[in-house]
């Protein structure tokens, strides 16, 4: 029988541990408060919003929002942006993205003040996941997974980790985050050669591609541990992960599920990076 690594119960206690802290934290005065950066209203986006201010609520974080024409241009943009950055009432900044074209993240990464930037947007932020310092304000999907082996004690050390996928939101920071737990890591690629042979010598499968139900029964032994990033367009109006799930469930030791999984630990691992970023401001 394979074990199900729900997010439920690893959401649940990383919202337990915040809203004790959420409470000590205004107990002093201070309100923890997410500014939210949304550039024109796609229906996607909306729904992440709403979705976010309805779990910063529930354990007392406040929001505001800052929605943005479709056209802002860049100087208006960055404007706004400093604004933020300088209101000191605002803890955490999260910026939705993609952003539209005309709005350049190469340099926009810069201009976010790196203590409020809960998701590891600047540059340095990530400098700090590549030196081995993960007690910042890391990326939060990367996060997610590893809070993920930490609630279920999936032991890391001596593990042999596959990682599919190389993007700086997750594959390589995650690896980097794997290193530090001892974990022998190998980053796989859209020009790797032989990925399912490489994926069933694995202890732990990480998908994180973006290709529905890429990882089929052909990838995975019974011994194998199946993280499952990908958030896809099933094309039945649900979403599915980078994991064929019905194909594999049976023929896994553990898997996570889409929806379900990784996605909704992430915005948890948000809050957690608002509250982060509070603490700090404030020296509590
Ligand atoms: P991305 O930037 O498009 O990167 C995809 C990576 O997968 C690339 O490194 C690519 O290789 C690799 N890849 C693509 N096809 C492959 C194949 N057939 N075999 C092996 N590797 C392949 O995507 P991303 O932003 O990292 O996102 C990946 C997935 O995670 C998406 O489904 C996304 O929606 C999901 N996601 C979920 C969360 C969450 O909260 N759960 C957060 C972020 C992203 P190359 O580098 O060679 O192109």
């Amino acid at each position: 029988m394979s074990v199900i690594l729900n997010a439920k119960p690893v959401v649940q206690e990383i919202k337990n541990q915040l809203a004790e802290e959420v409470s000590q934290i205004q107990a002093a005065g201070i309100k923890p408060t997410l500014g939210i950066v949304r550039v024109g209203d796609r229906p996607d986006d909306v729904y992440y919003e709403n979705s976010i201010i309805k779990n910063c609520q529930s354990i007392g974080i406040a929001v505001k929002t800052y929605t943005l024409a479709l056209d802002i241009d860049m100087e208006a943009f960055t404007n706004i942006l400093r604004q933020v950055n300088e209101d000191s009432s605002v803890h955490g900044i999260l910026i939705f993205r993609p952003l539209p074209k005309q709005l350049d993240e190469n340099v926009i990464k810069y201009i976010i003040d790196s203590n409020k930037d809960i998701d590891c947007m600047s540059p340095l932020n990530m400098a700090k996941v590549f030196e081995g310092d993960m007690e910042g304000l890391i990326p939060c999907t990367p996060a997610a997974v590893m809070e993920t082996l930490k609630h279920y004690n999936i032991t890391l050390q001596g593990a042999n980790v596959v990682i599919m996928g190389r993007s700086l939101v997750v594959g390589k920071p995650l690896s980097m985050m794997l290193l530090k737990e001892n974990a022998t890591v190998t980053i796989c690629h859209s020009k790797t050669k032989d990925l399912q042979g490489i994926a069933k010598k694995a202890d732990i499968i990480v998908a994180a591609m973006g290709k529905a139900k890429l990882v089929d029964e052909n990838y995975v032994t019974e011994n194998s541990i199946v993280i499952d990033v990908g958030i896809n367009d099933a094309g039945d109006g649900k979403i599915c992960g980078d994991v064929d799930y019905e194909a594999v469930v049976d023929k896994v030791k553990s898997i996570t599920p889409v929806p379900g999984g990784i996605g909704s630990i992430t915005t948890a691992i948000l809050l957690k990076h608002v509250v982060i970023a509070c603490r700090r401001s404030s020296n509590r």
